[in-house]
């Protein structure tokens, strides 16, 4: 059983999935690698002095594995929600089990709504739909989250990739039940 189960793996996707694992929870990011990032040339990024998109995405991916995060190419067919648990199924016939699941889809609600997911219109240019979260992520299906794009938030990478650390943080904080921060120290 997996602590968490991100859908997507895009700057959203990944940096949730980043944060989440170097916390120490299981978590699995399952991605159809269709990123609409990979299309992208980023000179907006603060710290980051021009990037390609594939490379941000590729470099996103390194670092959450690095810290644990197992990551699959798949297509999430359907999500099943029976006593708490998630049961997220692929395309290809697998199946995964996991407390929570976060939604970073992108451009794409379709999942959600099959999933029983509130959704509403969207507010960014080109988002014609969005999923309706709270301030937290939190979805109106119990330990199902949403975050970066499909969740509304303004389609720039640090802030995609920011609302899906965000969530994440949040994420944490409950399974440990306490308000949770992952700060490193420089030693230089
Ligand atoms: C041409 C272009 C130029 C851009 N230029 C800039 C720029 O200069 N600066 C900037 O800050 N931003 C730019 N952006 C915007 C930026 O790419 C997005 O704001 C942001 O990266 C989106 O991140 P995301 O993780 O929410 O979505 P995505 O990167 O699209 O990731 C979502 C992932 O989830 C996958 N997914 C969806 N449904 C499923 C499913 N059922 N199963 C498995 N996987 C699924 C998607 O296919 C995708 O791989 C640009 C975008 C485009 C298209």
């Amino acid at each position: 059983m997996y602590d968490v189960i991100v859908i997507g793996g895009g700057p959203t996707g990944g940096s949730a999935a980043l944060l989440t694992s170097k916390a120490g929870k299981k978590t699995l990011v399952i991605d159809n690698e269709k990123s609409i990032t990979k299309k992208a040339w980023m000179d907006n990024h603060y710290g980051v002095d021009g990037i390609s998109g594939p490379d941000m995405v590729e470099v996103g991916k390194k670092q959450a594995t690095k810290f644990g995060t197992e990551w699959i190419a798949a297509e999430v067919s359907e999500i099943q929600t029976d006593n708490g648990k998630h049961i997220v199924l692929t395309e290809d016939g697998k199946s995964f089990e996991g407390k929570h699941v976060i939604l970073a889809t992108g451009m794409s609600v379709q999942l959600a709504e099959k999933a029983g997911i509130t959704t509403a219109p969207g507010t960014e240019p080109r988002v014609n739909k969005i999923i309706d979260v709270d301030k937290n992520g939190k979805t109106n299906v119990k330990g199902i989250w949403a975050a970066g794009t499909v969740a509304g938030v303004s389609m720039h990478t640090i802030i995609t990739a920011g609302d899906g650390a965000k969530v994440a943080i949040n994420l944490i904080s409950e399974l440990n039940g306490e308000r949770y921060v992952d700060h490193d120290i420089f030693k230089g």
